[in-house]
C-alpha cells in the first residue's frame, strides 16, 4: 500500500442502525466524486454489514472495524474474529486505540497477535499509538511512541508493514477538545518516520500512511493536514456528523 491521503472515521459506540445508514449516505453524497482522498468508516460491528452495502459501489471508501481478536475462531463468546470482518468486507481494522489500551488493559502482545491476524485474512491494521498528557509534560513522549512502535514493529516483515496505516493519537487530545498544534504533530510524525528509518529503512518510513488523531475537526484539520508528514486523520467526534466530516476530508 502506498502512502496515501486518508480520513478514517472512527464512531466508537454510538448510533442506531437507522442513524448510521443515513449518515453514510449523508456522507456518500458530499464526497462520492472526491476520489483522490481514501474514506474510510468504521462503525460499531453490528452495522459492519449494512455500512459495507452502502459503501461498496461508493469511490475509494473503505469499510474499518473498532477492535478484532487475537484468535482465528474458537470459544471467545463475545468477541469478533479478523476472518469475520473479511467475510463482511472489512479492510481495515484499529488496533492499540488508547481507549483499548485504557479500559481493556490491551497491551502489545495483543496488538501482535491482532496485528498478524488482520494480515492473515487481508486487513490492514491502523496502528494506533500516543502518549498520555503525563509522559508528555514530563517530557518522555518521544521515548514512549518509541517503545510503542518498536515492540511491535519488530514483530513484522517489511512486506507485512507495507500493509499498516499508523495513527499518531495523543491520549490527551482525543475525545477532549485539546488539539496537538500543528507544530507538535509534525514534530511527532517526522520522528514516528525516523523510527520507522530505523526499524526498516528510509524508503519504508517515506512510504507509510501517518495520521493524526485527536479533536480534530473541520476547524483545524486544514492546517494539520498542511503538515509535511501528516497524512490525514483518525476522527472520532467529528465523524459523527455528515457535515463535519465532508469538511474534513475537503481539508486536503
Ligand atoms: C479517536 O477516538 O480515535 C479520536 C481521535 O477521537 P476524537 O476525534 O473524538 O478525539
Amino acid at each position: 500500500m502506498s502512502r496515501q491521503k486518508i480520513v478514517a472515521g472512527n464512531w466508537k459506540m454510538n448510533k442506531s442502525l437507522q442513524d448510521a445508514k443515513t449518515l453514510v449516505e449523508m456522507i456518500t453524497n458530499q464526497v462520492n466524486d472526491f476520489d483522490e482522498v481514501t474514506k474510510i468508516i468504521i462503525p460499531p460491528f453490528p452495522y459492519l454489514n449494512a455500512v459495507g452495502e452502502q459503501l461498496a459501489s461508493k469511490e475509494n471508501f473503505f469499510l474499518g472495524a473498532q477492535n478484532c481478536h487475537t484468535n482465528a475462531s474458537g470459544a471467545f463468546t463475545g468477541e469478533v474474529s479478523a476472518n469475520m470482518l473479511s467475510s463482511v468486507g472489512c479492510h481495515y481494522v484499529l488496533v492499540g486505540h488508547s481507549e483499548r489500551r485504557q479500559y481493556f488493559k490491551e497491551k502489545e502482545a495483543d496488538f501482535i497477535s491482532k496485528i498478524k491476524e488482520a494480515l492473515k485474512n487481508n486487513i490492514s491494521p491502523i496502528f494506533c499509538i500516543g502518549e498520555t498528557i503525563h509522559e508528555r509534560k514530563t517530557d518522555n513522549h518521544f521515548k514512549v511512541i518509541t517503545e510503542q512502535l518498536t515492540t511491535v514493529l519488530k514483530e513484522f516483515t517489511v512486506t507485512e508493514f507495507s500493509k499498516f496505516i499508523i495513527a499518531y493519537e495523543p491520549v490527551w487530545a482525543i475525545g477532549t477538545g485539546e488539539t496537538a498544534t500543528a507544530a507538535q504533530a509534525q514534530e511527532m510524525h517526522a520522528f514516528i518516520r525516523g523510527i520507522i528509518t530505523d526499524i526498516f529503512d528510509s524508503a519504508i518510513a517515506a512510504n507509510v500512511s501517518i495520521l493524526y488523531g485527536g479533536s480534530c475537526n473541520a476547524q483545524n484539520a486544514q492546517e494539520l493536514f498542511a503538515c509535511k508528514d501528516v497524512d490525514g486523520g483518525l476522527i472520532g467526534g467529528a465523524s459523527l456528523n455528515a457535515d463535519d466530516f465532508c469538511k474534513i476530508i475537503f481539508s486536503f
